[in-house]
């Protein structure tokens, strides 16, 4: 790999000891054919060029970046948002099954499969096969079908077809190693849309650089808005860690730019994890002693993934970024001060890093008259009825 912070990781997909490609040889042409077709397009022009269009025409690129100026003055700290939720579909999802529909469809793939847990990957990758034109299965522990009973039906408005997965704990785990064993029977006609920066290499890096446009917008608003300067902080919510890696992608290079990513508490595979082997990669996983992987918990459902993609293990490790976590009451808190300060209903998962901000002003982690870009995920309309739940006394 190159010394290079945050760049191309080369054929091994190796993040120092993380990343790699931990798959059954069955898999190995695949991913090696991926590998092959996205180096190729990402430095094609004329790829570039229709994916960015795309993303503006369709995906509604680029967003924003906003100043909160009622939670400032309250804060004493400056802080800005990247409004990923004002994208189509309403998160930073769309970059990357847009990125892997047109790659896909480079690929001459007319299918496109993808695992979900909470459901909103995959209603991102049934936005995606429609736009294009592809047909669509998605993978869903049975647990979560159930769950998320909504989800389910926008994916079928969508035109997908939803594939219940009954092995195993019946959740996300499972739908991805279901994923990927359709992927290895169907691969002539086939894309695996992968959801986050996990999984065999190419995804983690391919995934980042799908997510990178995150990053690339919001430095230069940042510096017309900071008289030039970089921000002091820049902080983003981790699940499997694509938003995250797609705004420190942006600010890797920046000596004055902490990167701080946000894990659920009940899901902090950087601060309780230990490194080991799940979905193709090696990481930091949440574990007990004999290695079998634990079952993550959160409010948030987009969070509970008892992993974090390789590079995040990476960049911790190499103290170029720092992993935190935030409990389900102070972000039901930061859920309901963005609203109530900023007409913003933030995303459970984004509301992570709102509450690292609120936390870290208090105790003077973030000093009095300091900056900090937050990347805003996604919106929370999906969220709203469970914390209308869990704050009526309903759940
Ligand atoms: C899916 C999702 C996440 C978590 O995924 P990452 O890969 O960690 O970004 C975070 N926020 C929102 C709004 C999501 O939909």
């Amino acid at each position: 790999m190159t010394d290079e912070i945050m760049g191309d990781p080369g054929p091994s997909g190796r993040f120092g000891q993380y990343g790699g490609r931990f798959v059954p040889e069955s898999l190995v042409p695949a991913c090696m054919e991926l590998e092959e077709a996205f180096r190729a397009a990402w430095t094609d022009k004329a790829f570039r060029a229709e994916l960015d269009e795309i993303l503006q025409r369709y995906g509604g690129r680029p967003t924003p970046v906003a100043e909160c100026v009622r939670l400032s003055e309250e804060l004493g700290v400056r802080v800005l948002l990247k409004r990923e939720d004002l994208a189509h579909t309403g998160s930073h999802k769309i970059n990357n099954v847009i990125g892997q529909g047109l790659l896909a469809r480079r690929m001459g793939k007319h299918r496109l499969i993808a695992e979900t847990g909470a459901g909103q990957h995959g209603v991102a990758t049934a936005t995606a096969a429609a736009l294009f034109g592809m047909e669509c299965v998605v993978y869903m522990g049975e647990v979560d079908t159930h769950r998320q009973e909504l989800n389910v039906f926008r994916m079928e408005l969508l035109g997908a077809e939803v594939r219940p997965v009954s092995s195993g704990s019946r959740t996300l785990k499972d739908a991805v190693n279901e994923a990927l064993r359709e992927w290895v029977a169907t691969v002539d006609t086939t894309h695996y849309c992968l959801g986050s920066v996990m999984g065999p290499h190419p995804y983690p890096w391919m995934v980042r650089e799908f997510q990178r446009v995150i990053g690339d917008e919001a430095r230069p608003q940042c510096r017309e808005m900071l008289d030039g300067a970089d921000p002091d902080v820049v902080v983003a919510c981790a699940g499997g860690g694509s938003n995250a890696a797609g705004i420190f992608a942006g600010f890797a290079d920046s000596t004055d730019s902490a990167l701080v990513a946000v894990e659920a508490a009940g899901g902090a595979s950087m601060t309780t994890g230990m490194p080991g082997v799940l979905h193709g990669m090696r990481s930091a996983l949440m574990q007990n002693e004999e290695g079998q992987i634990l079952e993550a918990e959160s409010i948030s459902a987009g969070l509970d993934y008892p992993g974090i993609g390789p590079e995040h293990a990476y960049l911790g490790e190499l103290g170029r970024a720092r992993y935190v976590s935030a409990g389900d009451t102070e972000v039901l808190e930061a859920f309901q001060r963005l609203a109530r300060t900023e007409g913003i209903i933030p995303a459970l998962e984004s509301a992570h890093a709102i509450a690292w901000v609120i936390a870290a002003a208090g105790t003077g982690e973030l000093p009095v008259g300091s900056t900090v870009l937050v990347n805003l995920s996604g919106r929370g309309d999906k969220d709203v009825a469970q914390v209308r739940d869990i704050l009526k006394g309903g759940a």
